[in-house]
């Protein structure tokens, strides 16, 4: 857990939710599927004049489904059958709301032989709409939605019929259980729930989630994450690299700092010229010159090469002759890897080593685990006090990890998992700071599902060697990738070779 005084912010308790109930009335007409719809009060003290599902809040002794058939009784003179009510989702309002509520989403069908006439007090214009009419209308600002309603109906348009809808819900099982974080992008408000890549590092800086996190990729300054954890992202972004290659700033002024991934240079694809020996100067800049040691996660061209013109300001600014430059960790590449991921660190890492820094009051220690798979020479970095993991490129945000064979190694890549789960376990860890993408909460589900991907896929592999059992990488691309865009065939062929060894070999 994050130590809670290494929070960039004070937390404040949220208000406690009430309970509350929502019911879709579906029908169809003209053979598509429409939901009923109505807009509240310009005067409701929540979400004045949006477009909603009927429902309300939840009364003393009654059920959450009574709650629901009552207020659609009262605010549309619609009674739906309390027995054909199935649970959809549940949405709990945003923790920076005045009022909130933890509202039980319910699909039903529009009992025969009614009409729904609005009570003019909370709610006004019953409207039957489909809902990729009501998405449509939302873009062009004539029907506002606020967006659990909006996530609702997207996952609405999905069916064609009434008949489906109820079915996908016959389980009563909720859909999802979502409480929505907001952030900042181009200084506007958006929302995201719990799946989305943004969540997790929402999560981590803003756990109250009251205040506002700005979530625009920028290169020119560090965003700081906690007082201790800054993020700065190199001017590299690319199909390849994301928003660019993450370099992490750990530390205080108090105990000096320790860069992680500096980043790319010279040689490296740029485009923005020069982004490298800019991204170099800030990383020096936001340390004021005192980098204890500089770490590299592996030796692929986005990350290691600024080790040494780094390691080379310090050295400059070094006024005292005892005085020694920061060293460079991490693991010298194998003969396995690529001629532009050659690598000599000063400190050669082994799996368990630790880095400290220290001082005023403050500890911060690094722990390496050896995590060969995308890399042979790969090394994830635990934060064991506030159970951070700094994954480099083995485990990433809005993108999958190439393995490219022989240095990549899909064996290897898979049980590197096991060891990065287990050591969530260890060290408590709850977050990942990726080098591309923002950062991943819900640490051990993530894992678990990069795991499950990768066997999806190793199955899809499988299946396309057996339909054709002598045919060349590129006619099985075609197939295992066949959910992927033609596009990225050329570098899932890599992934592709790692998986078709390790099918050879298990
Ligand atoms: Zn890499």
């Amino acid at each position: 857990m994050i130590r809670p005084e290494l929070q960039l912010h004070d937390y404040v308790e949220p208000v406690a939710p009430r309970s509350a109930s929502t019911v879709l009335l579906l029908r169809d007409s003209e053979g598509e599927l429409e939901v009923l719809m109505t807009q509240r009060s310009h005067a409701a003290s929540f979400a004045p004049g949006v477009y909603v599902f009927p429902g309300g809040a939840v009364d003393a002794g009654e059920s959450y489904e009574q709650a629901a058939v009552r207020e659609c009784t009262e605010e549309l003179a619609v009674t739906p059958d309390i027995t054909q009510l199935r649970l959809q989702a549940i949405w709990t309002t945003d923790r920076d709301m005045a009022k909130r509520f933890v509202v039980k989403f319910y699909v039903a069908p529009m009992p025969d032989g009614q009409t729904p006439v609005a009570d003019e007090q909370e709610q006004f214009l019953p409207t039957w709409v489909k809902p990729s009419t009501a998405l449509a209308m939302y873009q062009v600002k004539q029907f506002p939605m606020i967006f659990p309603t909006i996530r609702t109906l997207e996952w609405l348009a999905k069916f064609a019929n009434t008949a489906a809808a109820l079915q996908a819900c016959r389980g009563n099982q909720a859909h999802w259980d979502s409480t929505p974080r907001s952030a900042l992008l181009g200084g506007k408000p958006h929302y995201y729930m719990e799946s989305d890549a943004p969540y997790g590092e929402l999560a981590m800086v803003c756990p109250d989630g009251i205040k506002r996190h700005a979530l625009d990729w920028k290169h020119d300054a560090p965003v700081p994450l906690l007082k201790h954890v800054r993020r700065l992202t190199c001017g590299n972004p690319s199909m390849m690299t994301g928003p660019g290659t993450n370099s992490y700033i750990i530390g205080t002024v108090d105990t000096g700092f320790i860069v992680i991934d500096p980043g790319p240079y010279g040689t490296y694809d740029l485009s923005t010229p020069d982004a490298d020996k800019a991204h170099v100067q800030r990383l020096f800049d936001a340390c004021s010159g005192d980098i204890r040691a500089i770490i590299c996660t592996h030796s692929h061209p986005d990350h290691s090469p600024a080790a040494v013109p780094l390691q080379a300001l310090c050295s400059k600014a070094l006024n005292n002759a005892d005085a020694a430059p920061p060293k460079i960790c991490g693991m010298k590449n194998l003969p396995t890897s690529r001629p532009h991921s050659e690598f000599t660190p000063d400190v050669q890492t082994q799996d368990g080593d630790v880095l400290v820094l220290e001082g005023g009051g403050l500890t911060i220690t690094l722990r390496a685990i050896h995590t060969p798979g995308h890399a042979a020479n790969h090394v994830c970095w635990a934060l064991e006090e506030d159970g951070l993991l700094f994954s480099g490129d083995h485990i990433l945000n809005g993108s999958t990890t190439v393995i490219d064979p022989p240095d990549g190694n899909m064996t290897d890549y898979l049980e590197s998992l096991d060891k990065l789960d287990a050591a969530c376990d260890r060290y408590d860890i709850q977050y990942i700071l990726p080098a591309h993408g923002y950062v991943l909460g819900f640490a051990k589900t993530a894992i678990a599902k990069l795991k499950a991907h990768r066997l999806g896929r190793e199955a899809k592999v499988k299946k396309a060697m057996e339909t054709l059992p002598n045919a060349a990488l590129d006619e099985l691309v075609a197939l295992a990738y066949d959910d992927v865009s033609p596009k990225l065939w050329p570098i899932a062929m890599r992934s592709l070779t790692a998986h078709v060894e390790r099918l050879k070999e298990i």
